[in-house]
């Protein structure tokens, strides 16, 4: 029993580090137009964003994908 626990704690922790390092090891995306870092973190500007990814950028305010894109308007 005691071995079964250890065993559900130990697959625990590692699925959180896998789950961190994921996060972690994603590249720094950079506004296309002008070049700036976007946040790993963002408040969605827009339901859509929060759904699908992309940003807006905070410093020449383009409207990029999740890949950090300009979208064509
Ligand atoms: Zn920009």
């Amino acid at each position: 029993m005691e071995t079964f626990v250890n065993g559900a704690v130990f697959g625990g922790a590692i699925a959180a580090v896998i789950i961190l390092v994921g996060v972690f090891m994603r590249p720094t995306l950079k506004c296309s137009e002008c070049g700036t870092p976007l946040p790993k973190f963002r408040k969605p500007a827009s339901f859509h964003q929060g759904m699908w990814g992309g940003y807006t950028c905070q410093n020449c305010g383009a409207e990029l994908d999740a890949k950090g894109q300009k979208k064509d308007a």
